[in-house]
């Protein structure tokens, strides 16, 4: 369901593109915190398994780790609607 907090590299590293887009450097694996805006409300995700740029800084997140995301933005958003906020955090 939720994204695994244990997330280890060699979960991913099959995932990693190797290198960046924008300038070709060299991705490392890390953890990094989303803003996400929907309906003018800020959700933070934090904790989110991503391949960063050593050299510009450049963040790619993988595909199932967006697709994992979304899901919780909606399942939050639908809580959240139904006038039953959940007390614990969105990337619990
Ligand atoms: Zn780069």
């Amino acid at each position: 369901m939720a994204i695994d907090k244990d997330a280890k590299e060699e979960q991913y590293s099959e995932l990693n593109p190797g290198f960046c887009n924008a300038c070709g450097g060299k991705l490392f694996f890390d953890k990094v915190s989303l803003d996400h805006y929907e309906d003018e409300k800020l959700y933070v995700i934090e904790d989110v398994p991503a391949f960063i740029c050593e050299d510009c800084g450049e963040i790619w997140i993988p595909k199932p780790v967006i697709e994992e995301l979304e899901k919780m933005i909606a399942v939050y958003i639908e809580k959240e609607m139904s006038g039953k906020p959940p007390k614990e955090q969105l990337n619990g």
